[in-house]
């Protein structure tokens, strides 16, 4: 059995004093939820104290982005050894990475390598723009996306997979829930084709505008085990009454 994941991705939002004003809001209600892993993804900056806030808490830590060096002369970039003792996860090649930075599938799959040596989880993200759906080239965008970043990466239990249609980020416009399951269905058949049997039982998120009112309608699909939020992850009443609705749309509460 697949267990449910549900992270929330900050991006660049929260002074340090923000971050845990808002943990401190949160982890009430999160810690009362069981059944479903919990993940919030805030700047590097609060990393660190945000993982003293947490040290005995069952919600994690993300990071959003890590170069792929262990050290060296790479000017304000931060190495996956620097992470580890600060987070369990790292968000890779996110839509906003690929198109704002120029990150290819080449990079991402020298992050993920990075991360997996380091003893980090990927929540790796794929997905396609308006045009390419309108192409009809989803699977051919996505199972590229997929193959090239798991190049000579072995499978580790923890991965995540995030389906975020870039169309449906941030924009208050989500996927069907049905066209989303199809596209995860088809993430676990190459995950599948690439591991064996196991690779089936890879979590795979659903991500690009969910909030309170329409995450029940995608965790309830078989193939999406929880969701990457953004802006909603922010929302210190809103993000636990998502991590709630998953709990309860599998049958867990
Ligand atoms: C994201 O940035 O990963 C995301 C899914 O954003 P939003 O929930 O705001 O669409």
């Amino acid at each position: 059995m697949r267990i449910p994941i549900v992270a929330g991705n900050w991006k660049m939002n929260t002074s340090v004093a923000e971050a845990i004003s808002k943990v401190e809001s949160m982890k009430g209600p999160l810690e009362k939820i069981e059944g479903v892993d919990k993940v919030i993804c805030p700047p590097f900056v609060s990393l660190f104290p945000l993982s003293n806030l947490l040290s005995s808490s069952s919600i994690k830590l993300g990071a959003q982005n890590v170069y792929f060096e262990e050290k060296g002369a790479f000017t304000g970039e931060i190495s996956p050894l620097m992470l580890k003792d600060l987070c369990t996860y790292v968000i890779l090649g996110h839509s906003e990475r690929r198109g704002y930075f120029g990150e290819d599938d080449e990079l991402i799959n020298l992050k993920v390598r990075a991360v997996v040596k380091a003893g980090l989880l990927p929540i790796l993200c794929v997905g396609e723009s308006g045009e390419e759906k309108k192409e009809g080239r989803t699977e051919e965008v996505v199972g590229r996306q997929l193959r090239m970043a798991l190049r000579e990466v072995s499978l580790q239990p923890g991965l995540v997979i995030a389906y975020e249609p870039i169309w449906a980020i941030g924009k208050g416009i989500a996927a069907s829930p049905e066209k989303a399951d199809d596209i995860c269905g088809f993430i676990r058949r190459v995950l599948q084709e690439l591991y064996g049997d196991e690779g089936k039982e890879t979590r795979i998120q659903y991500g690009g505008s969910v909030t309170e009112d329409n995450i029940s309608s995608f965790v309830r699909e078989e193939n999406i085990d929880g969701a990457l939020v953004g802006g909603a992850s922010l929302e210190v009443e809103e993000f636990p009454h998502i991590v709630q609705k998953v709990a309860e749309a599998k049958g867990l509460k």
